[in-house]
């Protein structure tokens, strides 16, 4: 399983976190058959969600991710919960875009303009809201954006997928650093200037480094202790339970509608290629059960 390795510098001013997310992007791709532009777009999002999953302190704690753009990806929804699951999707998987002049992927392209929102569930009556538009639409400088705008916390934020020539998930990571309040200017800069002479990640996972060499890469020259590692893993935890909440959601005429047209209803999860077979009886106490509520 995939592991977040996690630091504390000893003045306790940076905090950073490194994922090799290879198994999580894998599994997204093989899930949703995403092209690979989509894949890199949907990776890097999963990467960061799966981190800043790790940072909710409540058992129950659950975040969702949603970028929204006007370019052909249409939008990415992502979400992660504090037992180390995350899961996403992509509006539409098959999006197929010219690469940039330099040869990369252009995750950019494929999403256009548009906002990136945070809503964080913990267990209060309102979940939190964070949003902002996107700056690049390449993903990374999005959130450290939405650190710095959302939640005043300076970060540096790096993250990749590199997709094989079959379609398939190379190599897939990601790192995030956080500044404390308290961090001296120096500091910062120092930091800044390290992030910036480092490769992108999927090349330090080309070369064979993991999440732990990085960490000490990023963290080089300033005495750190690492935290316990965060097991992560794709894992959708959709049930027939979920799907008639779903369908009861509905209402009870847009139901009678389906069991008309169709005499049953047949739903796939979006996040995983789980199919629900709703039956004829099954749709007929739903509908009761939502006319029992009128
Ligand atoms: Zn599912």
């Amino acid at each position: 399983m995939a592991m977040i390795k996690r630091a504390i510098t000893q003045d306790g001013f940076i905090r950073a976190y490194c994922l090799d997310s290879t198994d999580i992007c894998g599994t997204a791709q093989r899930y949703h058959h995403t092209s690979p532009v989509a894949t890199a777009a949907l990776g890097r999002t999963l990467t960061m969600c799966a981190i800043m999953g790790s940072l909710l302190k409540g058992a129950q704690d659950s975040l969702t991710v949603l970028i929204k753009g006007d370019g052909p990806l249409g939008g990415i929804v992502a979400t992660a919960n504090s037992q180390g699951k995350v899961k996403g999707y992509v509006y539409h998987p098959q999006v197929d875009i010219p690469n940039k002049p330099n040869g990369k992927l252009d995750v950019s392209g494929a999403i256009g303009n548009g906002s990136l929102s945070i809503s964080r569930d913990l267990g209060l009556k309102e979940p939190y809201m964070g949003q902002v538009p996107l700056v690049t639409g390449e993903i990374a400088e999005d959130f450290t954006y939405y650190y710095a705008m959302s939640e005043q916390t300076p970060t540096a934020i790096a993250l990749g997928v590199l997709v094989d020539v079959d379609y398939s998930v190379k190599c897939a990571g990601g790192y995030m650093l956080q500044l404390m309040p308290g961090a001296s200017d120096a500091v910062a800069t120092q930091l800044e200037q390290t992030v910036r002479s480092l490769p992108p990640v999927t090349e330090l996972l080309s070369d064979g480094m993991c999440a732990e060499d990085i960490l000490a890469k990023l963290l080089h020259g300033l005495p750190y202790d690492c935290m316990e590692d965060i097991p992560v893993k794709y894992e959708c935890d959709c049930s027939m339970d979920r799907i008639e909440k779903a369908l009861l959601s509905l209402g009870a005429k847009e139901l009678s509608d389906i069991l008309e047209k169709d005499g049953q209803a047949e739903l796939t999860c979006q996040f995983c290629p789980k199919v629900y077979h709703v039956g004829k009886e099954q749709l007929e106490a739903l509908i009761e059960r939502c006319s029992g509520v009128k």
